[in-house]
């Protein structure tokens, strides 16, 4: 069971999780949970960081912001043992949890599940894992996953322990056609395959880390997401289960729709470089450069010369990398040989996904006609087998959305 920030944000919330945990513990089960840091207190982390030194030691950094799950790991042990449930809590590097040592944004490379496991079986006793935070072996230092990394300590270690399931508890309940908070006429799924919650997750929703979605394809854990919200016996009538999305192998899917959901990004930047020379090279120029300095490149487009000289070249890079991007490009002008380098940064990526796109065709050709009726322009495209993404002015999110979300029958009636 993992416990996102919202579902842990005070003492009241808390208990209202043991409560849930409890639920399960009754049931016979054999419990792990996984806890974030109260809501809002890694963004005060990270912002006392900052505050600190804007050009701080990532190993530091991580020192800092894991210990925001490091309070709810033990105010929930509290609060089971409250309830007479025997319960411990565990560090990153107490079970361990190890990591690279990319500090910020480490990668999980195993998990001791051994000692839960004993504990478990033995006593009964439920472990409270503090999500996020692991440990790098050669160095000794602790390392956070990422934001929203919480997601990937619960699938990796519902893996280690093969686990008959990892719930994944949050404050809405379940995977939705599109953001609820942008939609409100968004649906929830019963089942989403791993394929289109990893595009979706990728692609910007931010309901699961991507990384967790990688592992629990990779690891076969069936992953169900739901509300902490709900009363902890709410059933859905229809399925006689608790509301909410399991996100499983596309075979299990019962009803296939063509389209599947709709994400949208608002992180985004565009640079366009215009009249580049037209020839072998040009294009290993460019991004070569934008790799060494690990920027992400992600649509890219470029016209095929109408006088066999020079053409324009149009990508985006995630925002937070424009200036470096743009700065990157201009002192490899001379290797490049360019006219001039134009930006924006208002603008979103808008995605539609789903696997049954595979077999059929003209999908995306409906969307560029009914944006089209709304005035709406788009600046790139790209597409893949079971997605395709629109690059538009970031003013016309919320129209796009909703527009795309009606245009392929994912309204809720
Ligand atoms: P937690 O703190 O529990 O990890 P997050 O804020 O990381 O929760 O993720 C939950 C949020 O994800 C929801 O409140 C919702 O606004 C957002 N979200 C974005 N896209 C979707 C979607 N397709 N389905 C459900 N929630 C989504
Ligand atoms: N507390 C971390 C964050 O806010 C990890 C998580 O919540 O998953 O990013
Ligand atoms: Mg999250």
């Amino acid at each position: 069971m993992k416990f996102g920030g919202t579902s842990v944000a005070d003492v009241e919330r808390i208990r209202n999780v043991a409560r849930h945990v409890k639920r399960e513990v009754d049931a016979g089960h054999e419990v792990a949970v996984v806890v974030s840091a109260m809501a809002g207190t890694t963004n005060q982390l990270v912002a006392w960081c900052r505050e600190a030194s804007v050009l701080h030691d990532a190993r530091e950094y991580d020192a800092v912001v894991a210990s925001g799950e490091q309070v709810t790991s033990g105010l929930l042990a509290i609060a089971l043992q409250a309830m007479g449930i025997s319960a411990r809590s565990w560090q990153g590097w107490q079970l361990p949890i190890y990591t690279s040592d990319a500090h910020a944004t480490a990668r999980i490379l195993g998990v001791n599940g051994d000692e839960l496991l004993k504990r478990l079986r033995e006593s009964k006793e439920v472990a409270v894992i503090s999500g996020f935070q692991g440990i790098n072996k050669e160095t000794g230092r602790v390392t956070t996953l990422g934001r929203g990394g919480s997601d990937t300590s619960a699938v990796a270690i519902a893996a280690a322990i093969e686990a008959d399931r990892c719930d994944i508890y949050t404050d809405v309940d379940g995977v939705y056609t599109t953001d609820p908070r942008v939609v409100p006429k968004a649906r929830r799924l019963d089942r989403i395959a791993f394929e289109e919650m990893l595009e979706l997750a990728s692609l910007g929703a931010k309901v699961l880390q991507v990384r967790s979605v990688e592992l629990g394809m990779v690891r076969q854990v069936r992953i169900f997401v739901r509300s902490s919200f709900d009363p902890p016996e709410k059933i859905d009538p229809h399925r006689n289960i608790p509301p909410g999305t399991l996100i499983c192998d596309e075979e299990e899917l019962v009803e296939q729709q063509v389209v599947t959901g709709i994400a949208f990004s608002k992180d985004e930047a565009q640079i366009s470089i215009r009249n580049v020379q037209d020839k072998p090279g040009v294009a290993a120029n460019i991004f070569g450069p934008l790799a060494d300095a690990n920027i992400n490149v992600d649509m890219i487009v470029q016209n095929v010369s109408s006088d066999g000289a020079t053409t324009d070249l149009t990508f985006t890079v995630p925002a937070a990398d424009f200036e470096r991007a743009k700065e990157t490009i201009a002192s490899a002008k001379a290797q490049i040989g360019y006219e001039r380098l134009d930006g924006a940064t208002e603008v979103t990526k808008v995605s539609v996904i789903g696997v049954g796109m595979r077999s059929h065709a003209g999908v995306a050709a409906k969307a560029f006609r009914s944006l089209a009726e709304r005035g709406i322009n788009i600046r790139a495209i790209t597409t893949s087998e079971i997605k395709f993404s629109l690059l538009i002015d970031a003013v016309y999110t919320e129209l796009a959305v909703r527009t795309l979300h009606s245009l392929y029958g994912l309204d809720r009636s």
